[in-house]
């Protein structure tokens, strides 16, 4: 095993980056663009970071949702929690074999696993209470209604802006890792790890035992919680747009290219970040900076490998 010096780096793809949304969502699309997203992953490689890895599931785990929603009486009903676990798999194995491929061409060796990783939520986070993450499929009002009390789901909403209605299910925040020590062990190693894939599966502890929770854990905000546990210094997270903005969307729109952690927080503070999207990135930032994480680079797919030779992104840093 070639041994490698001591920075250490978090890697957190886009679910949205594996499934895009202007391609046909095959398994065989899902590769290629899995291959397509392993510039980063390379360059921190070949600047002699350990690495861990981590992988949003919003498309495919709404694929797994209607998977169990049609083979409903003829196959078990999966929990929630249980097609996240099993994504962890599915995504894992393919995001290990791509890299393992890649890194056999470029005649690099490192070992690469994927870890099912599960991650403790506090039952009284205020999202158990009220809900706020839409998943899944969109549905009629009348099917919405009638598989809500069919599958027992907590809440369903009609989508903002539109006649059709969505399942939504708690969001909690990420408090600890189970597999942590496990994870920095082997990143430790200089073995790549893939894990809490989907933002891990939100498990709660009852009477010292640990539980599966339907509901699911953002992955930025997951990858937060990985980087510090491993002690990380840099956080990459890879999404579908180049840099971060103020006032965007707007005239006044301004691309960040490097801002401290002081400037973050006060446009995160001002509103600039929408909850659904931009919004758990920087606060992943601001939470990774603050607890001793040096650097922070968000930037697309396309970039990453530029971004970490500071040539494209938007760098923030303590
Ligand atoms: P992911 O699947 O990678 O988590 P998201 O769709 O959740 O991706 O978040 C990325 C999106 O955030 C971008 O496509 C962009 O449209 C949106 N966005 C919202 N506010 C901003 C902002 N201030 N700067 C840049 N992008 C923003
Ligand atoms: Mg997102």
């Amino acid at each position: 095993m070639t041994k490698t010096n001591k920075k250490r780096a978090v890697v957190a793809l886009g679910g949205n980056a594996i499934s895009m949304r202007d391609k046909t969502d095959t398994i065989a699309n899902q590769f290629d663009n899995t291959v397509a997203s392993l510039g980063s992953i390379i360059a921190l490689i070949k600047h002699g970071y350990q690495l861990a890895i981590t992988h949003g599931n919003g498309p495919q785990v709404g694929n797994a949702l209607m998977r169990v929603e049609l083979a409903r009486g003829k196959a078990p009903t999966l929990p929630l929690y249980v097609c996240v676990a099993d994504l962890q798999g599915g995504m894992g194995y393919m995001i290990e074999q791509c890299l393992q491929s890649r890194l056999s061409e470029e005649k690099i060796k490192r070992q690469v696993v994927a870890l099912v990783t599960q991650v403790v939520v506090d039952e009284n986070d205020p999202d158990f209470q009220n809900p706020t993450k839409f998943i899944g499929q969109f549905y009629s009002k009348q099917t919405a209604l009638k598989l809500a009390r069919e599958m027992g789901w907590q809440k369903i909403v009609q989508f903002p802006g539109d006649r059709r209605w969505r399942r939504v299910v708690p969001s909690p925040k990420p408090i600890e890792i189970i597999e942590g020590d496990t994870i920095k062990c082997l990143v430790d190693e200089g073995t790549i790890v893939i894990a809490a894939g989907g933002g891990g599966i939100p498990v709660l502890r009852k009477k010292g035992k640990l539980v599966g929770v339907d509901a699911v854990i953002d992955k930025d905000r997951a990858a937060a919680v990985m980087a510090r546990e491993i002690e990380a210094e840099l956080l990459i997270i890879l999404t579908d747009i180049d840099q971060v903005a103020i006032n965007y969307g707007t005239p006044q729109q301004k691309w960040l290219n490097k801002v401290s952690l002081k400037e973050i927080a006060e446009h995160y503070r001002n509103g600039q970040f929408p909850p659904g999207s931009m919004g758990p990135k920087i606060e992943a930032a601001i939470s990774f900076l603050e607890s001793g994480g040096r650097q922070v680079i968000i930037t697309s797919i396309e970039n990453g490998y530029d971004a970490v030779r500071g040539k494209a992104g938007t760098t923030i840093v303590r």
